[in-house]
């Protein structure tokens, strides 16, 4: 056993580093698992411009490393490791350690769905890419195509045009999915083609992309989109495959949990876009961070016979 902390958290990303920060503060120290680099998700956009306090875009980059900095602040440890286990609170990795726990705070997020279609997988990294904010440079005064009507498409069509030519924005139905102000820029904007009710059924080139196929939904029309690049946003999928087989899943892979975050197995709580949730928003990760940092500090008072915290409603007392 290489380690015994009380708490261990899994995932660096704002639930995580948030959850640290409660939890710190709440006088445990926290030891937080991250399989790549702090910040989660959310650093592979460049901007953002909905966390409540910043009137102006700010880096994502630089708000991730503020949180990471408060968590230290208060003691958390960050080790890089990838989960790849977790049996009784007790986690192996896929460097061959293993840590035991009292408390485990899941927040492992999410990672960008692909859609399995002819060529993704061949053309990876030379013209596929599921990140515009790492990959939009390489396609300087080129065509590219964007497939998704989310958020996250929008947004990455909005950041590609400062390198691209040309973007084709293609969504499988008549509407967009994303924020209504997301959408207005996008349709204002003379680089932006918006191609709607077609899918993407294959990508083609030699040793690069050269173009895609698309099929219209409503005439069953095919035809051929020149492109040196594809970025593919058509959603996540949920980061639970290191998970014990009894932990309570919805349909979608989503980790179901109790209004306290608390999971079906005691001890053990989920928190940010890898649970159940309507919204994946930043703010909603630090949000449900906070509450699970708070309840595994409670979990972890009952376990050591201390209850200093009385957290019934004052409607209660
Ligand atoms: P999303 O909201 O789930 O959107 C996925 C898009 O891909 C949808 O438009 C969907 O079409 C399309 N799609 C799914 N499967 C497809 C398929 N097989 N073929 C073609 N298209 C397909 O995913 P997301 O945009 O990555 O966003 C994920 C979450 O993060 C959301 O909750 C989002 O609000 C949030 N987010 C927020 C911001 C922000 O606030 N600025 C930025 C990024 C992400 P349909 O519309 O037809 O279902």
């Amino acid at each position: 056993m290489e380690n015994s902390p009380q708490l261990i958290i899994i995932g660096a990303g704002p639930a995580g580093l948030t959850a640290a920060i409660y939890a710190g503060r709440a006088g445990f120290t926290p030891l937080i698992m991250e399989k790549l680099v702090p910040g989660g998700q959310i650093v592979l956009s460049d901007k953002i411009e909905n966390f409540p306090g910043f009137s102006q875009q700010i880096s994502t980059r630089d708000l991730m490393a503020e949180m990471q900095k408060q968590a230290e602040a208060v003691g958390m440890q960050l080790v890089q490791e990838e989960a790849i286990g977790i049996e009784k609170k007790v986690i192996s990795t896929a460097s061959g350690k293993v840590y035991r726990a009292s408390a485990v705070i899941i927040a492992s997020g999410t990672r960008p769905r692909s859609l399995g279609i002819k060529g993704e997988k061949k053309f990876l990294g030379r013209g596929v890419s599921y990140c515009a904010t790492c990959d939009a440079p390489f396609f300087k005064n080129e065509t590219v195509a964007v497939i998704g009507g989310g958020n996250t498409a929008v947004e990455e069509t909005l950041y590609l045009t400062r390198f691209a030519r040309k973007v084709y924005l293609i969504h499988r139905r008549r509407m967009l999915r994303a924020e209504r102000i997301l959408q207005k820029r996008a349709l204002s904007h003379p680089k932006i083609d918006l191609i709607l009710k077609s899918v993407i059924s294959e990508i083609y080139g030699e040793e690069s992309v050269e173009g895609i196929r698309l099929l219209n939904k409503e005439t069953g029309e095919t035809t051929q989109l020149n492109c040196k690049g594809v970025f593919m946003f058509v959603g996540l999928e949920p980061n639970t495959q290191f998970l014990p087989g009894q932990l309570k899943l919805n349909r979608q892979g989503f980790i179901k949990t109790g209004q306290n975050l608390e999971t079906n197995i005691p001890g053990i709580f989920a928190c940010g876009d890898v649970r159940e949730n309507l919204l994946k928003q930043v703010v909603v990760a630090c949000g449900e961070g906070a509450l699970a940092g708070f309840m595994a500090g409670k979990y972890l008072d009952k376990l050591g016979g201390q209850e200093y915290l009385d957290t019934r409603h004052p409607t209660q007392l």
